[in-house]
């Protein structure tokens, strides 16, 4: 197991909002990918919200995106709410497509980092000369780390109330344990059960 994973291209490609075709529904409207669902929350008039989705790809829904908030579009209060709107976009597309959670699942105890090249320190982590010495924000990292800590707890959880014998008490106080535990030791945890 690689211990950190920093280039979300290839087969790690899964890890990335430019992952498409996957579709996720944003209040009330349904986007081929992250990243449209992205680009367009950062607009409230629906009109703007349908030219992104009808982009064909994450690329051309980003570009459009911000050409309209060059043009003054952008709802004011976006900075305050952009890491839980894409927090939520992650969680839904990985709880939403199975192969796309057993994949997430499967870099175990691995660091997620979204290296890049293009300057972007808020969601990731540069690695050109000119980025050296800052250490990216990462927050698409640890977004992917949370939704895969939380895909984890949800099956323990699960596991608890199917398969072993035990009062409601115990049950709570078993799922509060996980609650606490680092995720090293979930990991370990999750490994050792069928
Ligand atoms: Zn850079």
């Amino acid at each position: 197991m690689m211990d950190t994973i920093k280039d979300f291209r290839g087969q790690y490609k899964f890890l990335s909002n430019f992952y498409s075709p996957c579709p996720v529904t944003y209040d009330g409207m349904t986007y081929q990918s992250t990243e449209h669902a992205y680009q367009a929350a950062k607009f409230t008039d629906k009109k703007l919200r349908i030219m992104i989705q009808k982009e064909e790809t994450p690329a051309g829904s980003k570009k459009t995106a911000h050409k309209l908030e060059v043009e003054g579009n952008r709802r004011d209060d976006w900075n305050d709410i952009k890491i839980d709107v894409m927090s939520g976009l992650v969680t839904q597309k990985f709880m939403r497509y199975d192969d796309l959670k057993t994949k997430l699942i499967n870099t175990g105890t691995a660091r997620l980092i979204e290296g890049n090249t293009w300057h972007d320190n808020i969601w990731g982590d540069c690695s050109c000369p000119r980025c050296v010495g800052i250490t990216g924000q990462n927050h698409l990292g640890k977004i992917l780390m949370q939704v895969r800590k939380d895909i984890i707890i949800l099956t323990l959880k699960e596991l608890i109330g199917s398969t072993r014998e035990c009062t409601p008490e115990e049950k709570l106080e078993r799922e509060k344990e996980l609650e606490t535990m680092s995720y090293e030791d979930l990991w370990k945890k999750f490994g050792l059960e069928p």
